[in-house]
């Protein structure tokens, strides 16, 4: 451990225990290391130190795992019992991440950079969220009775019916920015459908879903229902997706590797769902009240670290009140407290990797070329650890690449417009995205006619990055295919068999 974060947070002992042991991988109730017996390093951001191993998982363990989570299936331990008992096992998963609260959050903020007190009060509460939610769901899933009038057979009586079933064997596939809750939401409401399970997790941050297996194994679900294979994207990642005996794959990550996995899938013709990138555009309105909107407008780009895919990276501020808005952003940016996540006073931390680190400050340097002026912030902070300074970009241009790509990172363009009109829904439409929106008005007419014409899976309206597990999120355009949360993402998980009887 770095001295500097030594001295900001006392690790639980637990934690120093987890990290300190040889991590191994979850395959059909058994923690194993990989084939070939290699492991991959996990890294402090703060730090760039390293703080642990896990297993470097290949296609060879992906094969032991899809075949325990097939067993699993066939065997029925898992959608065999009755949906009470099922939702009943999802519920104590909840109740053991609420248990287990401040060593999952440190183990986050060691892992994944962000702030602990954003770990205990949001990605930790809203990952236990996630299973009582889905835990209530298990009971719920139905098909319906349907009236049928076959013209071909006059006289004919049916009964006909729907049934609900588990999708199978299913490939989950999750980023590294929320590692815990990204856990969460594909798990749960799989494991409320009855679907066997083998999840990827990011290789930055693979040490919350380790321990989250465990408490998957305490909470009681049977061996070979969750399997969990640590590894490289293209070695574990690639194989999963591609794999035969897998029914259905779930991804969360960038829209590039959203394409691989698309084609990956097309061998056997696996069902997917997708939830990708975004570069959401964020409108304040001249009414808007400026005490809620501009801090608003700051915390949808900084938190996080602007590493959420729903990050209002775009900032479009009707023109008469542009300055003050673009100022009042900059200042909260220059005000943010930036220090290693463990430290509970820190209000950003470092980006997650150095991949991560180069791919901002290369966007940052590509927009200072393209033009594009600093209000504040606009380079790397200190000289250890992946810190980049929160920064509002001005004097943009709709073409330019920082205002096009998603960079994932604290990095917002602000842009000024003139009037709510056409001219406006098509600047905040222009871009291959459609995952998220803000809009920032009292005027409650506007509100709702601008959030009719944004083609985006989420509007905000005087609110930003609101998550609930009741409520669905995720992507039109290249933003995604399918929902997650709310009952919305139990379609993910489901097949319905039709059966017809003729009562003749
Ligand atoms: P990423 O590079 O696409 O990786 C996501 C996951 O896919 C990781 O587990 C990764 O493994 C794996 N992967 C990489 N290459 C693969 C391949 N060829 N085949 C199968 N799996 C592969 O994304 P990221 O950089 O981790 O995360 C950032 C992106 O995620 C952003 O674009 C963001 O917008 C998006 N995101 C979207 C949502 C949403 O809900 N829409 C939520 C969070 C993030 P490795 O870790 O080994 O690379
Ligand atoms: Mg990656």
């Amino acid at each position: 451990m770095n001295a500097a974060v030594a001295q900001e947070v006392q690790l639980n002992q637990n934690v120093q225990q987890f990290i300190a042991e040889q991590r191994k991988m979850l395959i059909n109730g058994d923690w194993v290391d990989s084939a070939s017996g290699q492991t991959i390093d996990v890294y402090n951001p703060a730090t760039e130190e390293i703080i642990a191993h896990v297993p470097a998982g290949n296609h060879e363990d992906i094969d032991r795992a899809v075949a325990a989570a097939r067993r699993a299936f066939e065997a029925r331990v898992w959608m065999g019992m009755t949906p009470s008992e099922r939702g009943r096992i999802i519920w104590k998963i909840g109740d053991l991440i609420l248990d287990n609260l401040e060593e999952l959050a440190q183990l986050e903020s060691l892992d994944n950079g962000k702030p602990i007190s954003v770990a205990r009060v949001a990605d930790v509460p809203l990952s236990a969220d996630m299973f009582h939610y889905m835990a209530g769901w298990a009971t719920k899933i139905e098909g319906d009775t349907i009236s049928l009038s076959v013209p071909y057979a006059p006289g004919a009586q049916f009964h006909a019916y729907t049934i609900k079933e588990p999708v199978g064997v299913v490939g989950q596939i999750i980023p590294w920015n929320f590692p815990l809750l990204m856990a969460a939401w594909k798990l749960a409401p799989a494991l409320a459908c009855g679907c066997t399970i083998v999840l990827k997790p990011a290789e930055e941050t693979p040490l919350s879903a380790l321990k989250l297996g465990e408490l998957i194994q305490e909470a009681g679900v049977p061996d070979g229902v969750v399997n969990i294979v640590t590894g490289l994207g293209e070695e574990a990642g690639g194989p999963l997706a591609a794999h035969p005996d897998v029914d259905k794959v779930a991804f969360t990550g960038s829209t590039e590797v959203g394409r691989m996995i698309v084609k990956a899938a097309a061998g056997n013709l696996k069902k997917v769902s997708l939830e990708l990138g975004g570069k959401s555009p964020n409108i304040v309105l001249a009414d808007a009240d400026m005490e809620t909107a501009i801090p608003g407008a700051a915390n949808s780009i900084f938190f996080n670290h602007g590493q959420c895919c729903a990050a209002g990276s775009r900032l479009f501020v009707q023109e008469n009140v542009f300055d003050k808005v673009a100022q009042g952003v900059s200042d909260v940016a220059s005000k943010m407290k930036l220090g290693p996540g463990l430290d509970p006073s820190t209000e950003m931390g470092p980006l997650v990797s150095r991949d991560q680190f180069e791919r901002v400050t290369g966007y940052l340097e590509l927009g200072a070329s393209e033009g594009a002026r600093a209000v504040s912030g606009g380079k790397r902070r200190g000289d250890k650890g992946y810190f980049v300074e929160p920064t509002v970009l001005v004097d943009t241009k709709p073409e330019m690449k920082v205002c096009r790509e998603e960079i994932f990172g604290p990095v917002v363009t602000a842009t000024p417009f003139k009037d709510m009109d056409d001219a406006l829904v098509a600047a905040a439409n222009e871009t291959v995205y459609g995952l998220a929106a803000g809009i920032w008005t009292k005027d409650v007419g506007k509100a709702h006619s601008l959030a009719a014409k944004l083609r985006s899976g989420t509007v905000w309206i005087n609110c930003y990055n609101i998550f609930d597990a009741a409520l669905p999120f995720g992507g039109y355009k290249q933003s995604g295919w399918g929902r997650e949360m709310g009952h919305e993402v139990l379609k993910n998980y489901l097949e319905t068999k039709s059966v017809c009887i003729n009562l003749g």
